[in-house]
Parts: C-alpha cells; structure tokens; sequence
C-alpha cells in the first residue's frame, strides 16, 4: 500500500492542528496520504482515549486521508527507545511516503519534541537493509522517506517554508473541531485547558492567517525541514 505522504503525531489531532490543511489540499490534488497517531492521548485531561477515537476516525473522514493507524504508544512518556523505533520502522516500509510529516521539533508538551525525533532516527533506520521486519509474516524491504517536515504546533516557530492553504482552512478548521472533547466548546463541563479555551481555537485562524500575511497569501501552514530543500524551478511559488 504505497502512499504519498505519510503524516505522524505524538497525539490524534496533532496532524490535524499541525498540517490538516496541507494534509488537504494535498489530497485535492490527488496525493495519498496516511495518518499515524502514536499515543491515544489518554492523559488528556478531557474526553477519554475511547471518545478520542471516534474524534480521530471522524477528522480523517473530513481530511480524506487513506488510512489511519494508532502505535499505541504511552502518552506523555514517549521514548527514543530501539522498540518504538522498530514499530515506525514497520510502518514507514508499510506505507512507502516520499514525505513524512512530523511533530514540531520544539514545543510545549514534551511528548511533541520527542516524536520528532524518534520519527526521524525510524525514518533513518527504516532505510538499513540490515534491519530485518515483517508485516503478517511477509519480510519488508527498506524504504527511507526523501524529506521529513516538521509542522509547528504551540510555540511560535520561524518556519522555513509555508504551504499555501487558503482553499483549504475552512477543512483544516472542521477536522479539528471533530475532537469535539478536546477543543473550545462553551458547553462543555470539563475541565478548562490551555488548548480547551477559545483564544487556542482562533489561534489556528489567526497563525494561518498571519503566516499568510507574511507570505503573500491568504493562509499558510508552516514547516521547518531535517534538510535543505533543492527546487526544481520557480513553478510551485505563489507569485
Ligand atoms: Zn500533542
């Protein structure tokens, strides 16, 4: 099952939040993409892991993306260890992308920062012939994604390119609202938390919307990439 881009978070809705917006209009253009979630957020202190499923099932529904698979990692203690790497390795030779995207490298939930970085060494490892997996019994051959892009997420991080997104935010904004427990909802009897008040919610608006000042455009998501990014030619630019 060869895809084109592969999307990975710590949480479900970190993709949706990050890239949900280049996530669609990727596909609109006819890219495949997947998501891989590896925690089920169950530390969150709203909803449940069994709510956050749902919510995760219905966001990939409005994205459109192909496949969506949860690692079951444990929230809130990601580790770079040789086991949770293998487990991406799988996936990353499962799914075949050229492009992976990742978890901003520098936020404030610790489990973010550490995603990026096991995502990475998998992506590595992932293209070592003389690392041996299998999948239903059927060996894997090796498979080393060309780029790895970091979305951001909390913190304020300068991006080194944006993705232009204005046909899509209004996509982006519905499939984040599918986690109808964890975001703005006045309603709600759950506890208050800094991504639950409704500033967070707009933010999303207003950092596309600022980014796409900067940028020329209407909207934009941003990226910082693992390597230099060579251009073929001037054509993709927004002029
Ligand atoms: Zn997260």
């Amino acid at each position: 099952m060869k895809i084109d881009i592969l999307a990975i978070g710590a949480h479900p809705d970190d993709v949706e939040l990050g890239c949900g917006g280049t996530i669609a209009k990727l596909i609109s253009e006819g890219k495949t993409c997947a998501i891989i979630d590896l925690t089920k957020g169950e530390l969150g202190t709203r909803g449940t892991e069994h709510t956050r499923k749902t919510e995760a099932e219905n966001a990939a529904a409005i994205l459109g993306v192909t496949a969506r698979e949860n690692l079951g990692f444990k929230d809130g203690f990601l580790v770079n260890s040789e086991e949770y790497q293998l487990e991406i390795v799988k996936i990353i030779r499962k799914y075949r992308p050229e492009i992976v995207l990742s978890n901003a490298i520098d936020d404030r939930h610790p489990d973010h920062a550490k995603a990026s970085k096991l995502v990475s060494d998998a992506c590595f490892l992932s293209g070592l012939i003389k690392i041996k997996t299998q999948l239903n019994g059927s060996d894997q051959e090796a498979w080393r994604p060309k780029h790895i892009f970091n979305y951001i997420q909390w913190k304020n991080i300068e991006p080194e390119f944006v993705i232009d997104i204005s046909e899509h935010l209004d996509q982006k904004l519905k499939a984040c609202a599918a986690y109808k427990t964890q975001f703005y909802n006045a309603d709600s009897a759950e506890p208050i938390t800094p991504i639950a008040t409704k500033d967070f919610f707009e933010s999303l608006t207003y950092r596309a919307q600022d980014l796409g000042r900067l940028s020329g455009v209407t909207y934009a998501e941003g990226f910082t990439s693992e390597k230099l990014i060579a251009l073929k030619n001037f054509d993709g630019i927004v002029l």
